[in-house]
């Protein structure tokens, strides 16, 4: 039986009875998931999880050692053969009880993720569960529609290719959509037919591992999909360098990217690599202001800014710089509700970590050091909890650290250009290149910019409008390979043609 930690009494083998934040109590699961069993890791260590909004651990969980890995992968590996040859339908049956017990359970994991990651309830509730349920409802609509091709090269011979399955999946994760992003990697895996080992980050472990209640529920078969926590350095170097992993999805930091790559190398491992960014927003001004305001503010500071595709970097057409600042500062004023998790009204939680609030706030102050001016915020708020407010920085320029690096708190840069080739120029002076927003009324100058743009998503009179259908990666140091809408399926299948002669003679 596990200890209890946090608030948590034990209550079944490796499990324990926790009270949410919101008053809610439910079994929270501490084990590892393999085989559709939770169990102990091999070395019993683990990993405490801390509450970021007020530095109190709410749990310990245990943390895969490289032998756990080894079990995890052969358990996935024995479930392959069996998952594939299933009627295609069949999957798609199971991916929608699994929908269906996420739709049922959308309140716990959006308090489980509010209290594990720092965010609001409000967000992760109609953000991250309204997401991670249509994702996984959309692919199970797709277990079925997996179309191969037939190939014309002579009368007398057929040549047909089909979409396969890669084979056993290692898909690591991030922290700042915990369950969010297990949806985007899991449901068009196991649609595909290839079964899946699932690291959880470090940092927010709970909801994902909350997850293996509903695989047993759902009924999906042992081994299919099989659920880790663990660190980056030990049990995800593992899953990436495994020999008998076929294919290594990941979402996380560009540096942790390029040791997964190399680590992958061992066996030639198929890899998917969703990795840092510090995207631009354009703003003409012949744009909406009110509009372009409330969607630039979302772009870089929605989800306490730790989103990968946020539009941090704005620049402005130089003689609007000033209207549209006075109209940016005022609306950040109004947005500037930063506070507990599940405390009504707030819009802005707490940063994941110790770790990351230290690292946001050696930002800010880098940007006050490099003579950015500072036009709102760049405080810690509150004497607990990795708070800080809303922070806009103005008057940048190119050099700056905080315009070049990737800060993921709530900290936004606004900068000049002078006419369209400048503007182009700045958005792509990065080594990243995942997103981009361009905010004008000019719809030809609007398309011709997007076409000029180093990125894998463009966003017009928007930003950051992510939506299951629509495929999402980047280009240059963000990695490649795509999430997402049909794109999904071209990263979890191989394509094998096959050839037949019907009466060619040699
Ligand atoms: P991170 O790279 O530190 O960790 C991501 C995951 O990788 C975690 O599960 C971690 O345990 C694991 N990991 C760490 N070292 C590893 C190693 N040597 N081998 C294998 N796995 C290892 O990133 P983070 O701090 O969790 O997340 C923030 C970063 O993620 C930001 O840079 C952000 O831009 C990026 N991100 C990108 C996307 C995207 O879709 N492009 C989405 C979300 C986050």
């Amino acid at each position: 039986m596990p200890s209890a930690n946090g608030n948590g009494t034990a209550v079944e083998p490796l499990s324990i009875k926790l009270a949410l934040p919101n008053g809610v109590t439910y079994n929270q699961p501490t084990g590892l998931f393999i085989n559709n069993e939770f169990v102990k890791s091999s070395t019993e260590e683990k990993i405490t999880v801390i509450d970021p909004a007020t530095e109190k651990e709410i749990a310990a969980v245990y943390a895969a050692s490289p032998a756990d890995i080894d079990t995890a992968v052969a358990a996935a590996r024995k479930a392959f053969k069996p998952w594939k040859k299933l009627p295609a339908a069949k999957r798609g049956d199971y991916l929608l009880k699994l929908t269906e017990l996420i739709d049922r359970d959308r309140e716990l994991f959006a308090a489980i993720d509010a209290w594990d990651n720092g965010k609001t309830y409000e967000e992760a509730l109609t953000i991250d569960m309204e997401e991670a349920y249509h994702v996984f409802k959309y692919y199970s609509g797709f277990a079925d529609k997996i179309f191969g091709k037939t190939i014309e090269t002579h009368p007398q011979k057929l040549t047909y290719c089909l979409q396969e399955p890669l084979g056993v999946c290692a898909q690591i994760i991030p922290w700042n959509y915990p369950f969010m992003m297990l949806a985007w990697k899991v449901a068009p895996a196991i649609a595909c037919g290839n079964t899946v080992v699932i690291k959880s980050s470090e940092l927010t472990p709970l909801s994902v591992l909350y997850f293996g209640k509903l695989i047993q529920q759902a009924g999906i078969p042992a081994g299919v999909i099989n659920i880790v926590s663990g660190l980056g350095g030990v049990a995800g170097a593992a899953m990436a360098g495994h020999m008998d992993v076929d294919k290594v999805a990941f979402t996380g930091s560009t540096a942790t990217g390029k040791k997964i790559m190399a680590a992958a190398s061992n066996n030639l491992k198929s890899i998917t690599l969703e990795c840092g960014g510090k995207s631009p927003s354009l703003v003409f001004k012949d744009c909406d202001l009110e509009q372009t305001v409330k969607w630039t503010y979302l772009g870089a500071i929605g989800n306490q800014g730790e989103v990968c595709s946020a539009t941090t970097r704005i620049y402005v057409e130089d003689d609007f710089y000033d209207t549209f600042m006075e109209a940016f500062v005022a609306y950040t004023k109004e947005m500037d509700k930063v506070g507990l998790p599940f405390e009504e009204g707030n819009v802005q939680g707490a940063q994941v970590s110790e770790g990351q609030f230290n690292k946001v706030m050696a930002y800010i102050e880098k940007g006050n050091a490099e003579g950015a001016k500072l036009y709102y915020g760049g405080e810690r708020r509150g004497t607990s909890g990795y708070f800080i407010s809303p922070t806009v920085f103005g008057d940048i320029t190119e050099d700056m650290t905080i315009v070049k690096e990737e800060i993921f708190g709530p900290v936004v840069v606004i900068g000049r250009f002078s006419d369209v080739d400048d503007a182009v120029e700045k958005a792509n002076n990065t080594v990243y290149g995942l997103a981009a927003a361009v905010f004008t009324e000019n719809i030809t100058r609007a398309h011709q910019i997007a076409a000029d743009l180093e990125a894998g998503v463009v966003w017009i009179n928007e930003s950051n409008d992510c939506h299951f259908g629509i495929p999402f990666g980047g280009v240059k140091q963000t990695g490649f390979g795509r999430e997402m809408g049909p794109y999904a399926m071209d990263m979890y299948t191989h394509t094998k043609a096959v050839q037949v002669n019907l009466g060619a003679n040699l």
